[in-house]
């Protein structure tokens, strides 16, 4: 199979949900090397431990930032994780991960932190702004917030999550984002679907350069994905573009000097497909 590019990858423990699910950064590489991905933009697990507040937060950062300074050659940029309620400090860590660890933005996920990706959100992206960085943003319910952030702040470059996992969810995003030159996509969990919200649907509205594959690990057995762009009836340099093409020039944006090694990953340690693909909780089926 060709190579595939993965932004949108969760490293950590989503600990609100029964049951627990997640990953490490091992188990990570070993589903990449399995399945052709030869590259990641990592982000934290969305509801994760946050017993001690923003300590746990910035835990959370760190196994980012560890893992790029690790693979740089696989993870060139890693997102920080935002946490509407803890306002100021989780401010000022973000604005410390960006600085003193190099991550490049954030991710949240309304829903798992208890959001409605409005106002409370600003303060965060003011920090991103400043360093004219990147956010993955996971939806809550209209994409019109998100345009709205991408005119408020544009230097910062989106990345809507998921951005088809319904007919609804994909028809809202043409609608309130196709004009946005600083909102990209990636189309991790999304169904077949049929003609009129397909992937040739969403290409043909949404254009070929800023469509990207994700994984949406630890969640999801993307491979199904995957499986979705290969036997589309895209042509192949479009192909091409939403498997890695693309995400090569967004990382590019932050990382002018990378680039992607398109052989196979060799992972650290050895994962049977059992564990790799069946222990992960109900949703990864
Ligand atoms: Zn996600």
């Amino acid at each position: 199979m060709r190579p595939y590019i993965d932004v949108h990858c969760h490293v950590g423990m989503t600990v609100s949900r029964a049951p627990v699910i997640g990953q490490s950064v091992g188990k990570c590489l070993a589903r990449m090397a399995s399945a052709d991905v030869i590259g990641a933009i990592l982000c934290p697990t969305a509801g994760g431990p946050q017993a001690r507040g923003v300590l746990d937060s910035r835990a959370q950062n760190e196994v980012i930032a560890n893992a790029c300074r690790k693979y740089p050659e696989r993870f060139p940029i890693g997102l920080g994780i935002a946490e509407v309620r803890h306002e100021q400090p989780g401010v000022d860590e973000l604005d410390r991960a960006m600085q003193e660890e190099g991550l490049v933005g954030f991710v949240c996920h309304p829903a798992l932190s208890g959001h409605s990706l409005g106002a409370e959100l600003h303060a965060f992206l003011e920090v991103v702004a400043m360093h004219n960085g990147l956010c993955l943003l996971h939806q809550a319910g209209s994409t019109q917030n998100i345009a709205t952030y991408a005119d408020r702040f544009p230097s910062i470059t989106f990345i809507i999550g998921h951005v088809s996992m319904s007919k609804a969810g994909q028809l809202d995003a043409i609608a309130h984002c196709a004009k946005q030159e600083n909102i990209w996509y990636d189309v991790a969990q999304k169904p077949v679907g049929d003609e009129s919200w397909d992937l040739a649907h969403l290409v043909n509205n949404l254009g070929n350069e800023q469509i990207m594959f994700g994984s949406d690990l630890p969640y999801y057995d993307f491979r199904l994905v995957q499986s979705q762009i290969e036997e589309s009836q895209l042509d192949d340099e479009t192909k091409e573009r939403i498997a890695y093409k693309n995400a090569v020039r967004l990382v590019q944006q932050f990382r002018p000097d990378w680039v992607p090694i398109l052989t196979p990953i060799t992972p650290p340690q050895n994962y049977s497909e059992v564990e790799m693909w069946d222990a992960n909780g109900a949703r990864l089926k």
